[in-house]
């Protein structure tokens, strides 16, 4: 584990290389940048299917733009699936997991057929069709190489658990309920993580004090401090930012391709224009 200096507050941007840069991308880096005495840079390219090496590469050059210059090196979650193993294994000796072997499409069928189907921040809660299986059925589906994913039983997580809080800058003191999320998967089958886990672990390993983030990730923060609690890991504050919209009302998203930061630099913006877009 690093040991900061007291009293350093350590802060963090962590895109994914998925697409290039944006303004609102721009406004995230710059507001972790200036709400810390030490910044760090993180690559999130698990997802395997999604990131390219050229946005990766991009990342680094547009933050060079804006003048940002990180602390230490870039980690890469690619780079460190061993750490994630490692809990993973850690809430499977807690038997807090267990292995889904449902499909998207039974998992719809499921729900369309339930009386109720509670929603939780990422859509419809899964409804708990693998929760009940016995060690046998687990084992002889998994010894027919049958594709699963790792869900956290989110009941007997939180049991254990207990009650936790977390701190939001903006919010205050805020009671944890990482139930609205219902049973997440953790792991699948060829990646052992997930963004929940792996986010969680590489915010503990790399010392960060202070997560700053925009309000769409608000929710997760409540699974994210179950997991700190289940894991024994250190428990930053948190400060959930606004999402930066364009001038029609809308979030800035990768597919917006006009107001990417590659752009504006070839259009010959400068760092001030940035900052005037961003009003940071
Ligand atoms: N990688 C996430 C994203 O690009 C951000 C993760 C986080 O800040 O916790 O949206």
């Amino acid at each position: 584990m690093l040991i900061e200096p007291e009293n350093q507050t350590v802060t963090r941007f962590a895109p994914s290389p998925s697409g290039l840069l944006h303004l609102g991308h721009a406004y995230s880096a710059l507001f972790a940048f200036k709400a810390g005495e030490r910044f760090i840079l993180r690559i999130e390219d698990i997802d395997k299917g999604r990131c390219r090496p050229e946005f990766d590469q991009a990342v680094l050059q547009d933050l060079a733009w804006l003048g940002l210059e990180w602390s230490g090196e870039v980690r890469r979650q690619s780079q460190h699936m061993a750490d994630y193993q490692t809990s993973i294994d850690k809430l499977k000796d807690l038997g807090l997991l267990y292995p889904c072997f449902c499909t998207r499409k039974e998992i719809q069928a499921e729900i369309e057929n339930a009386s109720h189907a509670p929603h939780g921040p990422d859509g419809p809660l899964y409804p708990g069709i693998c929760r009940g299986l016995r060690l046998d059925e687990q084992e002889e589906r998994m010894n027919n190489k049958a594709p699963f994913a790792l869900r956290l039983n989110m009941e007997k997580a939180m049991a254990l658990a207990g009650e936790l809080l977390w701190k939001d800058r903006e919010k205050g003191e805020i009671i944890a309920n990482p139930e609205i999320f219902g049973d997440v998967v953790l792991a699948r089958k060829d990646t052992p993580t997930s963004y929940h886990l792996a986010v969680t672990v590489d915010d503990h390993l790399q010392g960060v004090t202070l997560v700053t983030r925009g309000k769409d990730l608000f929710a997760a923060t409540h699974v994210h401090r179950l997991l700190q609690a289940l894991l024994g890991l250190n428990v930053p504050e948190y400060h959930h930012h606004k999402l930066l919209k364009g001038e029609d009302g809308k979030r800035f998203a990768k597919r917006d391709k006009s107001l990417t930061l590659r752009s504006l630099r070839d259009e010959g913006k400068t760092l001030e224009d940035v900052l005037l877009m961003i009003k940071l």
